[in-house]
C-alpha cells in the first residue's frame, strides 16, 4: 500500500521546517505536525539567528510557516501526535484527536522541555530576566548586575563564561563548590562566590532586582543565568525505539552525521538530538535531516 506522504515532521519549529522546506523544494509529499510550543515561546524576541535578529520566536516561525504553506505538497497541521509506529515499513502516527497519518520516513523535530529549578519567582521570570544563553540573551542585560545560580556541576562553566557580559557572582546553592584551579579561574574573571542559598527572587516579574538568601541577606541582581535539566518534549522517539545519549542537561537522540537515528528511516534533528541547542543549529540540522530523508527515500535505505 502506498503511503499518504513520502515523510512525516513531527514538530514544525526551527528544525521541523527546515527539514520540511528542503523536502517540499524536492517536490515530496510532507506533512507537518506541531504543537505550536517552540522552546524560545518564552521570550519576547530571539537573537543571532541569521537575518532575524530582534524578532520574535512567534514572527520568525509563523513567517517560515507562512513560506512552506506555499508549496503544493506539503500539508501542515496543528496538532500533538500522541503515537508513532513502524507498520508493514511505514511509519503510522496518531493526533491527540485520533486522526492517522503514515510515511515512508519520519523526520523528528519535536525539542525539549525545560525543567527550571525550583525558586519561588523563578518560572514567571524565564526568558526574559532569567536566562539560560548568553548568545541569545548576554548582550540586552550587558553591564547589569548578573548572577548564576548553580544548578548542576557544570554550572562553574557558566559563572567563568558571564562576566564577558557584566560583573558576575556565582550563588553555588550548596551543591557544588570550585576546585582550587577552578577558583584561582573564577578569581582572575573576578566572578563573586556566594555560598548561602537563594530562596527567592525579588522584583516586579518578569524583572530582577535582587535574590534573598536563606539567612536574609538581600544580594542586587538584574539577570540570572541557570542551566535547566532538559526532558524530551515528547516519547514520539523512544515509541519508535530510538537509541539515547546522555547530553549534559539530559536525553538526547542519537542521531549520525546525516541525522539518521538508530531505526532506519528515522531521523531526528534539533534540540531533541544535539546538546548544542540554539535556533540555528537546529535549523542547520533541519536542513541536513531533510536531504538525508530525501537521499534515503531515492535508495531505498
Ligand atoms: C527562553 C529561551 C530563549 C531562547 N532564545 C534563543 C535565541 O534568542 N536565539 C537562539 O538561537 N536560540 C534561542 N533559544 C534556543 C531555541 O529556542 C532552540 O534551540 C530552538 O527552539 C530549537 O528548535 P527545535 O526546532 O529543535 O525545537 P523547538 O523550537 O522547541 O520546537 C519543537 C516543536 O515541536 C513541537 N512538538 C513537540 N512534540 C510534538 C508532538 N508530539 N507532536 C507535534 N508537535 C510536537 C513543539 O510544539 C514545538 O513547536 C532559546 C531557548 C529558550 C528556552
Amino acid at each position: 500500500m502506498r503511503s499518504q506522504f513520502d515523510v512525516i515532521v513531527v514538530g514544525g519549529s526551527f528544525a521541523g521546517l527546515s527539514a520540511a522546506m528542503q523536502l517540499a523544494r524536492a517536490r515530496r509529499r510532507v506533512l507537518v505536525v506541531d504543537g505550536r510550543k517552540p522552546r524560545n515561546r518564552f521570550a519576547a524576541h530571539s537573537h543571532g539567528f541569521f537575518g532575524q535578529d530582534g524578532k520574535s520566536p512567534a514572527e520568525i516561525i509563523g513567517e517560515a510557516t507562512a513560506q512552506l504553506a506555499q508549496y503544493p505538497t506539503v500539508d501542515i497541521v496543528t496538532a500533538e501526535a500522541e503515537t508513532a509506529r513502524q507498520l508493514d515499513g511505514r511509519f503510522v502516527i496518531t493526533l491527540t484527536d485520533r486522526r492517522m497519518f503514515d510515511a515512508d520516513r519520519i523526520v523528528l523535530a519535536t525539542g525539549v522541555r525545560d525543567e527550571l529549578p525550583s525558586l519561588p519567582g523563578l518560572d514567571e521570570r524565564w526568558g526574559a530576566s532569567v536566562l539560560h544563553c548568553p548568545y541569545c540573551h548576554g548582550y540586552e542585560v550587558a553591564d547589569k548586575k548578573l548572577g548564576v545560580l548553580a544548578t548542576n556541576a557544570l554550572s562553574i562553566h557558566q559563572a567563568l563564561l558571564i562576566p564577558d557580559w557584566g560583573p558576575t557572582t556565582w550563588f553555588t546553592q550548596g551543591i557544588v563548590e570550585a576546585t582550587r584551579e577552578e577558583a584561582l579561574l573564577l578569581e582572575a574573571r573576578k566572578v563573586r562566590i556566594e555560598r548561602t542559598p537563594v530562596v527567592e527572587m525579588l522584583g516586579n516579574a518578569p524583572d530582577t532586582t535582587g535574590l534573598r538568601l536563606s539567612d536574609g541577606r538581600v544580594v542586587a541582581i538584574d539577570a540570572v543565568f541557570v542551566s535547566p535539566r532538559t526532558h524530551m518534549a515528547s516519547t514520539v522517539a523512544e515509541q519508535l525505539g530510538c537509541e539515547f545519549d546522555e547530553g549534559p542537561t539530559g536525553p538526547t537522540i542519537r542521531a549520525n552525521e546525516f541525522k539518521q537515528t538508530s531505526v532506519r528511516g528515522v531521523f531526528a534533528a534539533g534540540d531533541a538530538a544535539t546538546a548544542w541547542t540554539n535556533a540555528t543549529f537546529a535549523s542547520a540540522a533541519g536542513v541536513t535531516a531533510g536531504v538525508a530523508a530525501h537521499r534515503s527515500l531515492i535508495s531505498g535505505l
